[in-house]
């Protein structure tokens, strides 16, 4: 059987002696060594001023939205996944789709400024895939309109633009670390910005608005995580280097066994250093979609229809017509990929591939 994603699980020996540390200090969470090591480490990794670690990722978007104040229409994307347009609705704002460029998949700023309203307080696009919004050009548009920007990062790991980290742009980047993401701990998530007042509104609304053992500043929620999770992520952040390298390797070699597939890539953004996160094909119809999954089904392959539907169907938002992103989330699919997918394993995905659109 081939999955969309295996999580990569670390050498056990090396999870264990975090383990006895754990175990010598007997403290397992709220803002342990192995959490503040990991967040440190992480600064680095992304080359960011600030970041805090949180539960999972769903949680970051939350307390993003709410340490930004933002209420009201927030434009975001409806070719992502449910955690960010839910987030929205949670923290009672209404999400406003903008529709999205055919090419990068991501959204197309022009389409944003079209939907800003009076009631319009912020901005919370996805980088799709790892594939970096047009960053510059949505930061112009949100300083002429003075509107927040989030950027969900949940794929854009590693990812750089210009040179620079990805996670330098907008006024805060959220991010997950669910184990089916390049970088995992298990469960977990990350804010990061450059913004020290910010960094320390999150840092309250991450654990109940504490001051102190007595005191309360503000309605904070429980966005922590623990050292068992931190220590998955010590160890995992060792790998991450090779984990990409093989990503890229095997994107590689999708594109080169692809050629005679009558699909079409998602455009990466000129500038940017992609972290080949997953692998989408975009088929000419749903139906050639459909009978490939089919096919593959049959062979225990299972690929996954990712982002599907588009967030504009959800029935808890109000219809909006964005018809780019509806046409393109019938006919998108992500083809298995992991760090042990063998180049085997590819071409016999793609053999069936073949097999499905010539019959
Ligand atoms: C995975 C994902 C999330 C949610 O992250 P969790 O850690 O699972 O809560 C949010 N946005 C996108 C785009 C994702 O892929």
């Amino acid at each position: 059987m081939i999955n969309i994603t295996k999580p990569f699980l670390p050498d056990l020996q090396e999870y264990i002696s975090y383990l006895e540390g754990i175990w010598d200090r007997e403290w397992l969470t709220n803002n342990g060594p192995l959490v503040n090591d990991l967040e440190l480490r992480l600064k680095e990794y992304l080359d960011v001023k600030h970041l805090l670690y949180l539960g999972n990722g769903t949680i970051a978007i939350q307390i993003a939205i709410k340490a930004l104040g933002l209420r009201d229409e927030i434009i975001t994307t409806p070719f992502s996944y449910a955690a960010t347009t839910n987030s929205i609705v949670w923290e009672g704002c209404t999400p406003i789709f903008a529709d999205i460029d055919p090419g990068t998949l991501n959204v197309d700023p022009a389409k944003i400024e079209e939907r800003i309203t009076p009631k319009t307080t912020g901005i919370l696009l996805t980088h799709v895939y790892g594939n970096p919004c047009d960053v510059e050009a949505v930061d112009a548009i949100a300083k002429k309109h003075g509107l927040k920007v989030i950027y969900d990062g949940a794929h854009a790991f590693g990812v750089k633009y210009k040179g620079s980290s990805i996670f330098n742009y907008g006024d805060v980047v959220t991010t997950s670390f669910h184990a089916t993401k390049l970088f995992h701990t298990i469960e977990g998530g990350a804010v990061t910005t450059n913004d020290a007042n910010l960094l320390r509104t999150m840092s309250l609304l991450r654990n109940f608005g504490h001051i102190g053992n007595d005191q309360f500043e503000l309605c904070g929620v429980n966005g922590k995580n623990s050292e068992f999770h931190a220590a998955m992520g010590l160890v995992n952040l060792k790998q991450i280097d090779k984990i990409m390298a093989s990503r890229k390797m095997q994107s590689e070699y999708y594109n080169k066994i692809m050629s005679h597939i009558r699909v079409t890539r998602p455009q990466v953004l000129p500038g940017a250093e992609w972290n080949y996160s997953y692998y989408p094909v975009i088929f000419e119809s749903e139906e050639l979609l459909l009978k490939s999954v089919k096919l593959l089904n049959e062979h225990w392959i299972y690929p996954r229809r990712y982002f599907y539907p588009s967030l504009s169907t959800l029935p808890y938002v109000d219809k909006q017509e964005v018809p780019i992103s509806e046409d393109i989330s019938r006919r998108v699919l992500c083809l298995p990929m992991y760090h042990t997918l063998r180049p085997e394993d590819m071409d016999y995905i793609v053999r069936i591939l073949a097999r499905a659109q010539n019959n």
